[in-house]
């Protein structure tokens, strides 16, 4: 169905052929004529799929007519991060570029100042995380009783950052009359008492399983010990051996860990920038950029840093850390394939990590192939073994897997060789704790002295609890989730005597 049948005006329908979309995606298909009908719309889709423009385009028609007043925004859309936010914002530029909309941002690390400014001028759309909402709210300087029309956007990521009470406070401060618009890729429990609590018979539209990945994408599984060495050097070798590798984002599930992997792949001459949680607003902005323009052909990041964000045409996606919750691996496998394009998949799979290969395989509902000569049984047993920190002189040349002569693997494939070798080997040899307190960022860094947090026979294996739990209840035990939004009084230590 092409795009001009689905209700949108003129001047959309011309900014769209501007963006060069040719046919509206399934969820945008289905969505718009519904919310064009000002119906309550319900949509789950995975991520990629253009949920974005499946409000943007009907919310921009429905928007010219009327005018905003004062601090009394039109539209509110709130998006889990800053980031987001500003891809929301972007493609109301792209697409309202016939209009003549305000619209504002309402993000931490913006001045108050200017975001007042704008919210007196009178505001068509505003897209907000919901603390900073709040926060305006709180001090009177915004109304949210003029919305007509209120977005929740990846709302099962708004879960996982704990904003579900924040957004049932917005949801009783705006009108009981306004037509609300759900976005999501997966829907938990507590996401569908939201809706059923907030959404007034809502439609509800399913562009494909929310629990299934894309068909065309290639997805392998690579057995490995759980040594930290062992698993760069793994990954090193996947992104080496990758076929058509045009850029790829590299996984891990603690956002201490995506600081280390990139560092190391910087050292060998990888051209990777990274995404966490403890980067400053700024540094996440040019990381993106740089990756999205191409500049960076890998980024290292982890769940919560990159979910939902718009990156599109990713070859591969390498997941360093098999994920611990299933779902986080529907979500990172979403990263590639995008648009029908041929895309894969490497997980690297360590002992340790077999029941959750088992929960993943149990939610996509088909195992995953290892890759060749590749297998679990192959590797000696790791959790017998004593943990070395600092591997042996052989064991360090085997681990380069190449003679005096030969040139570096990433140098035949014309990486920039690694300029500061002797560090690499320092740093890739040195033991975790080390490293990670050498490039950890402020916050993460262990105590001096104190010991990496595994314990050298290693028999705790992350508990798998049904996909149905909060997941702040299942949250494993040596996976700390982010915090970074609680206080710090929360985050101290407790003792807890045995017993
Ligand atoms: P989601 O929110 O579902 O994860 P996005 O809205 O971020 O997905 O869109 C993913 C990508 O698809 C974006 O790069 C967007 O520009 C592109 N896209 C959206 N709609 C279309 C379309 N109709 N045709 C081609 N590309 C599209
Ligand atoms: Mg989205």
């Amino acid at each position: 169905m092409p795009f001009n049948e689905l209700g949108l005006s003129d001047k959309v329908l011309s900014a769209v052929a501007d963006a060069g979309y040719t046919e509206p995606t399934p969820i945008q298909a289905q969505a718009i004529p519904h919310v064009l009908a000002r119906r309550d719309v319900l949509g789950l889709a995975q991520t990629g799929t253009g949920k974005t423009a499946a409000f943007t385009l009907p919310m921009l028609t429905l928007l010219e007519q009327g005018r905003a007043r004062a601090r009394m925004p039109r539209t509110l859309i709130l998006e889990p991060t800053r980031e987001l936010a500003a891809q929301v914002e972007e493609n109301f530029t792209k697409y309202g570029k016939n209009h003549k909309l305000n619209v504002a941002l309402l993000i931490g690390g913006v001045s108050f100042g200017d975001q007042d400014a704008k919210l007196l001028r009178g505001v068509d759309v505003l897209i907000a995380t919901p603390g900073r909402l709040l926060d305006h709210v709180e001090r009177g300087r915004l109304l949210l009783s003029g919305i007509e029309v209120l977005v929740i956007d990846e709302a099962d990521r708004m879960l996982d950052m704990g904003f579900i009470p924040d957004i049932e406070r917005v949801c009783k401060l705006v009108p009981f009359t306004r037509q609300t618009l759900f976005f999501s890729a997966t829907m938990p429990p507590e996401i569908q008492r939201l809706v059923a609590q907030f959404l007034s018979n809502p439609v509800q539209i399913e562009a494909s399983r929310p629990s299934s990945t894309a068909a065309n994408i290639t997805q392998l599984l690579v057995a490995c010990a759980k040594e930290d060495f062992a698993k760069r050097e793994t990954l090193r070798n996947l992104i080496n051996s990758a076929e058509n590798l045009q850029n790829g984002i590299i996984f891990c599930n603690r956002k201490s860990e995506v600081a280390v992997v990139q560092k190391s792949l910087k050292r060998h001459g990888f051209n990777v920038v990274a995404l966490h949680g403890d980067m400053d607003q700024r540094s996440r902005m040019q990381a993106l950029d740089q990756f999205r323009t191409g500049e960076a052909t890998l980024l290292v990041a982890s769940d919560v840093a990159a979910r939902g964000l718009d990156i599109p045409a990713v070859s591969h996606v390498f997941n360093y850390d098999t994920p611990h919750h299933a779902e986080d691996y529907v979500h990172r496998i979403g990263r590639t394939g995008r648009a029908g394009r041929a895309g894969a998949a490497f997980t690297i799979v360590t002992p340790a990590d077999a029941k959750s290969l088992a929960a993943i395989e149990k939610l996509i509902g088909r195992s995953i192939d290892w890759k060749e000569g590749s297998s679990l049984d192959a590797l000696p047993p790791s959790e017998a073994r004593p943990r070395r920190d600092r591997p042996e002189r052989g064991e360090r040349k085997g681990e380069r897997g190449r003679g005096k002569g030969e040139p570096r693997e990433e140098e035949r494939r014309g990486a920039r060789p690694a300029r500061r070798r002797e560090k690499v080997e320092e740093v890739e040899n040195a033991p975790v704790a080390a490293v990670e307190e050498a490039v950890a960022p402020r916050g993460e860094r262990r105590p001096r002295g104190e010991k990496p947090a595994r314990p050298a026979p290693a028999p705790a294996r992350a508990p798998v609890t049904p996909l149905t739990h909060r997941r702040s209840e299942r949250a494993p035990v040596d996976e700390p989730a982010d915090t970074s939004h609680l206080p710090a009084f929360l985050l101290r230590p407790v003792k807890i005597k045995a017993g």
